[in-house]
């Protein structure tokens, strides 16, 4: 029971696939009190009926990351359900269809203004509003990708917002620490999800680590959400501003 008495929001279910439902049974298993936000109308419904799988009718709100309003409002929500906080999963990322096909060099201004806004500025968003709640410290983990490291073709303007992701997690990390809250990146190897589908072409990116990674084979979404358990669990009571990788090994070849 790692996070036995936490009290943790999870930022990003949009389905039983998604990487922060598998984090949230994670947490679950491990004896955390969760709340969860949904994206809109469109998801209240299935949101609500995983969330109350877990027993406890959870604490729901509806939160578009790029709405300050509603943002404000979720944590209000959080602050009066819960109490406080202890741990925040960020598990949200969002680009244009045509911008993560073909070449990266088109990219449109409006197309990079959204995927950084979506994706990347809307930790620094959450942050600013979960710290107050965080009164005894508390762990913060935001998901990420290889390709914000190296180019992975087709990843595009979604690189560029994972590699903004990562620099925020460290700055994140720098401004936090004194209050003792952690904040640390989580870098999955590619997982079948909605956003995943996305993507041109990530069928063969799974193919291509299937091949290639020292573990031969892709992760699982279990490993992922027993590593971002870990994150959040007091065993990681060390490690702040990191990106850890969870992906069978593949960000260590070099060919
Ligand atoms: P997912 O199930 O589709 O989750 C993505 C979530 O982001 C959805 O709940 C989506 O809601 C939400 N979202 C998009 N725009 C939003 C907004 N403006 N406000 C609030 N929520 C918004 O896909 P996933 O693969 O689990 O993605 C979770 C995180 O893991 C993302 O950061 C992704 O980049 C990262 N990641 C995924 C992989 C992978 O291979 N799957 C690998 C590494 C990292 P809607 O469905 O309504 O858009």
């Amino acid at each position: 029971m790692l996070l036995e008495g936490k009290k943790g929001l999870i930022v990003g279910v949009a389905n039983k696939r998604s990487i922060a439902w598998g984090i949230a049974l994670g947490a679950h298993r491990e004896g955390a009190k969760l709340a969860f936000t949904y994206q809109g109308e469109r998801l209240k419904e299935p949101v609500t009926e995983l969330a109350n799988s877990l027993g406890g009718n959870p604490p729901l709100f509806d939160c578009d990351v790029t709405n300050d309003p509603q943002l404000d409002a979720v944590f209000q929500g959080v602050k009066e359900a819960c109490g406080g906080l202890d741990f925040l999963v960020h598990a949200v990322a969002f680009a244009k269809r045509e911008e993560l096909e073909g070449e990266f060099l088109p990219t449109s201004r409006e197309g990079f203004r959204l995927a950084l806004d979506v994706s990347s500025y809307s930790l620094t968003a959450l942050a600013q509003r979960a710290a107050p709640l965080m009164t005894e410290g508390g762990s913060i983990v935001a998901m990420t990708y290889y390709g914000a490291e190296k180019v992975i073709p087709r990843y595009n303007v979604m690189g560029v917002a994972k590699a903004a992701l990562e620099a925020s997690v460290r700055y994140l990390a720098y401004d936090l620490g004194p209050r003792k809250i952690r904040v640390n990146g989580l870098s999955s190897g590619p997982v079948q999800t909605l956003a995943a589908r996305g993507i041109s072409g990530f069928t063969d990116m799974m193919k291509v680590v299937e091949q290639k990674a020292p573990l031969r084979r892709n992760v699982e979404l279990a490993e992922v959400a027993n590593a971002a358990v870990f994150l959040l669990s007091p065993f990681s009571s060390g490690i702040t501003g990191e990106v850890l990788y969870v992906d069978c090994g593949y960000h260590i070849l070099g060919m």
